[in-house]
């Protein structure tokens, strides 16, 4: 075998607008204060400028070999410590008392353009305390998947992390074989998970807690501070806050695929994408990931399971809910049944522009359940009917495009005759419908096909032109891009992806 000559780690001249982590000045038990295990041959595949910008980061640094060197774990910033946290959770429903950054390191903080504090992170930067068997590192095809995805979510609107950069090692990994390495660079709020919560929890380390749950009251929820009862507050916040992203979530069609509770952030943003995917046609049962063989994290499932974690982060907290653990079961209880009114007001809301109407009738919601289930007997694609739908709303029925898209399309006609009706009742202002139906129905999405092809390239060919392409293309979901018409056709029989993979 080769030897190997990776130069011994080093510290970046420049802090290049990163800062310490916040984290840092919480305990050290909640973090490994970790050694950077450099690669061999870093070379950066994507340096996400927009955001570097958006982050006051130096974009000329990150761009030169010592910025290179950051991004991929072979140098730490200036003064800056880089931290593995410490998180526990439930996978798959099972308690898992230790997890943790077992491949990512925290690298520092930026503060962005609008004064917010955003984490920078690594993931695939090597092993750490937490890496129980795993090698630390990550493989090119996930990289590209989260990196694809996350923007893509970003640009839907979608509460979530956010990609900065892509880097490959110039070292393999081996997973079903040998695949190349990367690293990628994510930016998120926050890296707080319901399994942070959870981790002290089982340790039974009320302190900790305490100081957690400040953290996070400073960080993401000010104004809890103010409140009666902060903690209670900062609960109620949080289970807000994911009611709101899981709607999100279900309005473009996205299974994240993994929710476990280590996966779903205190912020509310979407975090750890891993066999995640837009469903193409609608069925509620959807599931992509590979490891979900019961059907967990289906579709459909993800309002009940945000739930059921939400239930996780309220049994964790109840030592700072009240004195007397009676009292805060049931405080507990009355906030966690308020997931369900602000789920339902996004969801039902998102639902109506969906179908282009402002107006609130108490037909609407049988009305969008009686097209989805024409949708799901008819296999017909979740995201070009909805887009359809603004495009043919003028149409009469039985005329249009949309209705091509549905096996037996005079299923469609004859949900669409009761949509026209419920049209007809809406106050006049025909031309801004089909604009606001436009600004919320995307053209285009991030479909598995076309990631799986975008990985393909850059794995077997090194060519990341399909992963230029496409991101470019998803930046604008909701524009007619005609040149690009092919990336919102769904995929062709043979082309159909059915399994996702972790990217462990
Ligand atoms: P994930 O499935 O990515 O959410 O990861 C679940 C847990 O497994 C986390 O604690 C990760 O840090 C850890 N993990 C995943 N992949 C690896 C790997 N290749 N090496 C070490 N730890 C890993
Ligand atoms: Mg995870």
């Amino acid at each position: 075998m080769d030897q190997v000559n990776i130069e011994a780690p080093r510290q970046a001249d420049l802090a290049a607008g990163f800062v310490q982590s916040s984290y840092a000045e919480l305990p050290d038990r909640f973090y490994q204060r970790a050694d950077l295990s450099p690669v061999r041959a870093p070379k950066l595949i994507r340096l996400n400028r927009q955001l570097a910008e958006d982050l006051n980061l130096d974009i000329g640094f990150l761009e030169s070999e010592g910025g290179i060197a950051v991004l991929a774990g072979n140098a730490s910033v200036k003064n800056v410590q880089p931290l593995a946290l410490a998180y526990a959770g439930h996978q798959f429903g099972n308690f898992v008392p230790q997890l943790g950054d077992g491949r990512a390191l925290l690298i520092g903080e930026a503060i962005d353009r609008g004064g917010k504090r955003r984490d920078i992170q690594l993931k695939g930067s090597g092993r750490t305390r937490f890496s129980r068997g795993g090698d630390g590192r990550a493989a090119l095809g996930p990289v590209l998947r989260e990196y694809v995805v996350s923007e893509a979510m970003a640009a839907l609107g979608i509460p979530t992390t956010r990609a900065l950069a892509a880097v490959s090692t110039g070292e393999m990994v081996f997973r079903e074989g040998a695949v190349p390495g990367a690293i990628f660079t994510r930016v998120a709020a926050s890296h707080l998970r319901i399994g942070t919560f959870q981790y002290f929890a089982a340790r039974g380390d009320h302190e900790a807690l305490k100081a957690l749950a400040d953290y996070a009251i400073e960080r993401h929820y000010s104004e809890a501070a103010a409140a009666e009862t902060p903690y209670l507050a900062l609960l109620e916040n949080v289970v807000a806050a994911q009611a709101r992203l899981v709607a999100r979530w279900m309005l473009v069609g996205f299974i994240h695929g993994v929710m476990n509770t280590d996966n779903m952030s205190i912020s509310g943003e979407t975090i750890d994408y891993g066999p995640c995917a837009f469903m193409d046609s609608y069925h509620p049962g959807t599931v992509f990931s590979s490891i979900d063989a019961g059907g967990r994290y289906a579709y459909a499932n993800q309002p009940r399971i945000a739930v059921w974690n939400l239930a996780r982060l309220a049994e964790a907290m109840l030592p700072l809910l009240a004195a007397s653990e009676d009292e805060a079961v049931a405080l507990a209880e009355a906030v966690l049944k308020k997931f369900q009114a602000t789920y339902d007001g996004v969801f039902h809301k998102g639902l109506r522009r969906k179908l282009g109407l402002s107006a609130e009738h108490p037909e609407d919601l049988p009305l969008a359940a009686g097209l989805l289930e024409v949708m799901s007997a008819n296999e017909a694609d979740f995201t070009l009917v909805f887009r359809g739908l603004g495009d043919d709303f003028a149409a009469v029925p039985g005329e249009g495009g949309t209705r091509k898209l549905f096996k037996r399309p005079e299923e469609f006609d004859g949900w669409a005759v009761r949509w026209k009706e419920r049209l007809a009742r809406e106050p006049e202002f025909d031309v801004g419908r089909q604009e606001m139906m436009r600004s919320v129905n995307p053209k285009y999405i991030p479909r598995n096909h076309r990631v799986e092809e975008v990985i393909r390239a850059a794995v077997d060919r090194s060519d990341f032109s399909p992963f230029e392409e496409l991101l470019s293309v998803l930046a604008r979901p909701f524009d007619e891009q005609p040149a690009h018409s092919a990336y919102v056709d769904p995929p062709k029989p043979e082309e159909r992806v059915l399994e996702t993979f972790c990217g462990t």
